[in-house]
């Protein structure tokens, strides 16, 4: 069926001072649509020459050891692990069990070897007006599994998200905020709390390049996401953009995040409609030739 929507000729890159080689890059595999198993997604990704790739629970939950196996025997790193139950709850007991959920997944991080376990933080429980409240859920239930994360050694990664998801995926919604949250929890700088810095999600903040090179000097820069910001965006979830389709200016902003002192893995996270209509192969195809030409 044909796209309405064409691919967008990739731009070129605008005062190529360095490059980042394919195998720098990381597939978080929403990217690929969950079009099949994750035995044959790891393949694909390592066949294509990634550096890593980004789970999700509802992939390797119930067969942890088997996935982490073949990720390692494929070379590849894990640079995150996606990711935490929302923290807030109407009750105490919600509030727990979501804690206790999020301990579960941060032992199969551990597993995984991953970089990182991504904390979509939550926000407002169903009814609720209280988004200070769920702030306060959301600080004291990162400072319960802070031992768990220092014990398992698998850094605990804040991702704030746009603001207009403040309502119902994450009451975070700036790079300062999630590091101010670092602060407060771990003024110690313990080496296990930090941020994920998603492109999708901050492009528009005019801090971004000083919370950018913060992040980077406060030791808490987790984990970097790339992808676009499409105009008009249809979908508030699922039409995000390839590298190079969109409003980001994301050569200008690899290089902020490069000086910064961030060495991870740059991971490729598209959620879209558009795209999951494409075959894995060609995805990451695309995927690849964007990479090519950021920076
Ligand atoms: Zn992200």
């Amino acid at each position: 069926m044909p796209d309405p929507r064409p691919i967008h000729p990739v731009p070129a890159a605008v005062g190529k001072v360095m490059s980042l080689t394919v195998d720098r890059y990381s597939v978080n595999t929403a990217t690929l649509g969950y079009q099949a198993p994750i035995s044959e997604l790891i393949d694909a990704i390592a066949r294509h020459g990634f550096g890593g790739i980004s789970p999700w629970r509802r992939e390797v939950e119930g067969n942890v050891s088997a996935v982490a196996r073949r990720i390692r025997d494929a070379g590849l790193e894990v640079s995150g692990y996606c990711r935490s139950a929302f923290f807030p709850g109407k009750s105490r007991e919600e509030w727990l069990a979501n804690i206790e959920e999020n301990r579960h997944a941060l032992r199969d991080a551990a597993e995984l070897r991953a970089k990182c376990f991504v904390l979509v933080v939550g926000s407002l429980p169903a009814g609720s007006r209280d988004i200070d409240e769920a702030r306060q859920q959301v600080e004291h239930g990162i400072a319960a599994l802070m031992p768990d994360a220092a014990d398992l050694g698998v850094p605990l990664a804040i991702e704030p998200l746009h603001p207009m998801y403040a309502a119902d995926r994450a009451c975070v919604n700036t790079i300062a905020h999630a590091l101010d949250l670092c602060n407060a929890i771990d003024s110690g700088n313990t080496g296990v709390l930090g941020v994920a810095i998603d492109v999708y999600h901050t492009w528009w903040d005019a801090n971004l390049s000083a919370m950018i090179a913060r992040a980077g000097r406060e030791n808490r820069f987790l984990a970097f996401h790339v992808n676009d910001w499409l105009v008009p965006t249809a979908d508030m979830l699922m039409d995000r953009g390839l590298m190079g389709e969109g409003a980001i200016n994301l050569g200008q902003i690899t290089k902020q995040v490069m000086n910064s002192g961030y060495k991870g893995l740059h991971e490729i996270e598209v959620f879209s409609n558009r795209v999951w209509k494409w075959p894995v192969d060609d995805i990451l195809s695309e995927c690849s030739r964007r990479c090519n030409n950021i920076v």
